[in-house]
């Protein structure tokens, strides 16, 4: 066992602050991670202020994580030292329920483990997430990052990248299709740039004016305001396609009116509060609410490879470990361009 720097939080009323965990001695199974890199994701901040319920204190967050192999145990064969790697919001599953088989290990029938604030699949130990200096991950849950990408880039691909692109692929994006991305923030931006590189006309919903040439710059095809009723009227029954990344409450009615018949709205975004629909939002044009968990492992490794062949990276602002607590509340106004990402080298000093 070793003892790593990290940053938790260890009440859901207070900033966060240096912690000291005990990584476990890697097994055969094992990958040991110096972590490079790891991205600040809007969960991060549900979990640390525990506005979903349920998070387990102290906790260290971060599930966007990219580093460098420093050891691996003696039957592992996917990864060796010195390689660049990803975890993601996952590091275990019990790998025998029908998800584990399908490659479905989000929906782990037994539980999956969540890199922070869950439990290892011994169901008592605690895990603890990527704001830290070194990680521990069984092999199957450790991604292969190209090198030909900028690796502060690739961060937010663990969570933002894969949880925008599985409901692309599983709702069968393609060329021409019309697909509109809710919320211009980490899970936004990169609903438009993955959607746009599958070929989809893109249109960024959006309540801030200011992001219009940002959007444009992402490759999204028309900016729509939100926030003005007449445009909102207008674009009535636009979509095949709609993907909703909202953090906060909002109504999901004003936004199925905008699918075309048949049409698909996925909630990625999960608010802290039920919202309530009217049947009617569905019933007329047979619309579908669905939603959609991150990605399964192979996925996972499917759009990081995509991302390496079309050049597709997070845009990042890199900040230092202490200025965790100021990101966060820059993430909650939408101050942000389009994820923050933490460079481990700052714990280390
Ligand atoms: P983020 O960077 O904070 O972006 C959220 C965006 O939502 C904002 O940039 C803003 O875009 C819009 N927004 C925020 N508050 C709003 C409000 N009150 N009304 C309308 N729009 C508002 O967050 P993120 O990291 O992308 O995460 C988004 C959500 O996805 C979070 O709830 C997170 O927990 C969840 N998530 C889910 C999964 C999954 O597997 N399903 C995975 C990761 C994250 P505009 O300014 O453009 O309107
Ligand atoms: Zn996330």
């Amino acid at each position: 066992m070793s003892t790593v720097k990290s940053y938790a939080a260890k009440h859901a009323d207070q900033p966060l602050g240096p912690f000291e965990l005990i990584r476990r001695t890697p097994g055969p199974k094992d990958v040991e991670i110096e972590i490079l890199y790891c991205g600040v994701c809007h969960s991060d901040i549900h979990m640390a202020r525990n506005e979903w319920g349920g998070t387990i204190f102290p906790i260290v967050p971060g599930h966007e994580i990219v580093g460098k192999v420093i050891s691996v145990g003696a039957e592992v064969s996917k990864h060796k030292v010195g390689d660049t790697v990803g975890v993601g919001c996952m590091v275990d599953s019990c790998g025998t329920c029908g998800s584990c088989a399908e490659d479905l290990e989000q929906f782990c029938e037994n539980g999956m483990s969540g890199t922070y604030s869950s439990y290892l699949q011994d169901k008592k130990t605690i895990t603890y997430g990527g704001y830290s200096t070194h990680i521990v991950v069984t092999e199957k849950f450790v991604l292969s990052v190209s090198d030909k990408l900028p690796i502060e880039g690739v961060a937010p691909l663990l969570c933002a990248g894969i949880t925008t692109y599985s409901p692309l692929r599983h709702w069968n994006v393609k060329k021409g299709d019309k697909v509109a991305v809710v919320g211009l923030g980490g899970l936004g931006h990169m609903a438009v740039k993955l959607a746009a590189a599958m070929g989809a006309e893109v249109t960024m919903l959006s309540r801030s004016p200011e992001k219009a040439k940002d959007a444009d710059s992402l490759g999204a095809h028309h900016f729509e305001l939100t926030t003005d009723p007449e445009n909102m009227k207008r674009l009535k029954g636009s979509y095949n396609l709609i993907i909703d990344t909202v953090s906060a409450s909002h109504d999901y009615a004003t936004y199925l009116n905008l699918l075309k018949t048949n049409g698909v709205m996925v909630l990625v975004g999960v608010p802290p509060t039920p919202e309530q629909i009217h049947a009617t939002s569905l019933i007329f044009g047979r619309k579908s609410l669905a939603g959609s968990l991150i990605g399964g492992i192979k996925e996972t490794q499917e759009m990081l490879d995509f991302c390496a062949e079309h050049n597709i990276v997070s845009d990042v602002e890199v900040i230092a470990m202490d200025e965790i607590n100021e990101a966060y509340e820059r993430t909650i106004a939408g101050d942000v361009r389009y994820r923050f990402v933490i460079d481990m080298a700052s714990l280390k000093k």
